[in-house]
């Protein structure tokens, strides 16, 4: 009877989301220069969602259409991920996931397709193989684009466009110059949509330069070129979307969709964002008493993790609907009319100090 009335309590005020973000692994078989995965490398447990905790997301799957199979770490590398695809698709779900492209085998690709997977976002960090594989080290960019031609070719045979290629390039000022040529790189591989975003979390203080939000005299050079770029897209039919350059302070608009998705990290905990992923801060080295920390407007901040349940032990209505993380939600509320003079010293510092608040 308890069971059956808390089973129609969830009912009421069950959120609507736009996605569901979980984080399948930790496991990474890259060694990015700017991810807190190798920055952090020495202190770092990787972990697999197992399949039985991602068995406990069915019943939140039907607040959403869409799941992505994304966190701190390379999807591919959970062996149940085909499993996890499945589940989601038997369920009518629209599926997703990012990926360094690396263990795209011709065994994998086909796999993808027989699972009409719909999206597989690739990370770029150059559109040459020097600055490519400069950056995201442990990735090579010549493999990464002969296994989505060979993705290509295998969607023609089957006659299906998907997945749908999504590039995500990471823009950084020792590689802007190269996302010129993105253009042609996307109608190779068979991609209509690009994302070109920033390093938006700086764990290396050294790469704070590299940020191109913090080349501030450049703006409006960095502003002219995406718009340039997303004016040739669009006569291509290619969506180009692009984050910043510039930063406003004042700003309220986190990047992420606070409102409506959120993150269900490897172990299960519900976050708002993977900034905030509590797996970020919670291995030490041994001896090591400090959190690992990031740069903001040249200062260090702790990295913070916050999580506001577990779906091992809690349902997710009623994590969503705690009043901590309602209040959460409420700061970054459109419709909220008081000013951000207000708002700003009530904000967590985590979220106060993040370049994805000030638009990045
Ligand atoms: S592939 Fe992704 S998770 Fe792995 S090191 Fe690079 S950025 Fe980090
Ligand atoms: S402001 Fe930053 S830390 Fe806060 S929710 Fe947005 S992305 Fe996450």
């Amino acid at each position: 009877m308890f069971k059956w009335f808390k089973k129609q309590l969830d009912k009421i005020g069950s959120p609507t989301l736009d996605w569901v973000q979980v984080e399948v692994t930790t496991h990474c078989n890259g060694a990015c220069i700017y991810c807190p995965h190798t920055l952090m490398k020495n202190r770092w447990t990787g972990k697999q969602m197992p399949i039985d905790l991602f068995h406990k997301l069915l019943p939140f799957l039907k607040y959403t259409d869409m799941v992505y199979l994304q966190g701190w770490g390379e999807p591919l590398l959970n062996n149940d991920i085909f499993e996890m695809i499945r589940i989601c698709k038997d369920q009518g779900k629209c599926v997703g996931f990012t990926t360094n492209g690396m263990l795209l085998t011709e065994d994998t690709i086909r796999k993808l397709v027989d699972l009409e997977l719909d999206i597989i976002g690739i990370s770029l960090a150059g559109t040459t193989a020097t600055t490519h594989n400069q950056i995201r080290k442990g990735t090579d960019f010549n493999k990464l684009i002969s296994n989505l031609e060979l993705l290509c070719k295998i969607k023609t045979e089957r006659k299906t466009h998907a997945p749908a290629v999504h590039l995500a390039y990471l823009m950084l000022r020792s590689n802007f110059h190269e996302l010129k040529e993105i253009l042609p790189l996307a109608k190779r591989v068979g991609a209509k949509q690009i994302v070109a975003g920033n390093l938006t979390l700086i764990v290396d203080p050294k790469l704070s330069a590299e940020a191109i939000f913090n080349d501030t005299k450049q703006i409006n050079y960095y502003n002219s070129i995406l718009k340039e770029i997303k004016d040739k897209a669009a006569i291509e039919n290619i969506i180009f979307d692009y984050h910043g350059p510039g930063l406003d302070d004042a700003s309220l608009r986190c990047r992420e969709n606070i409102l409506h998705a959120c993150v269900i990290n490897v172990k299960g905990e519900v976050v708002p964002c993977v900034l905030i992923d509590p797996v970020l801060c919670e291995n030490r080295e041994p001896g090591d008493r400090n959190a690992p920390c990031y740069i903001f407007k040249g200062q260090s901040f702790p990295i913070r993790g916050i999580s506001f349940g577990n779906i091992r032990n809690e349902s997710l209505t009623h994590i969503w609907n705690k009043k901590e993380y309602s209040e959460f939600r409420e700061f970054f509320n459109p419709n909220i009319t008081r000013s951000p003079e207000q708002i700003l010293p009530e904000m967590p510092q985590c979220c106060v100090t993040c370049y994805k608040r000030l638009g990045a």
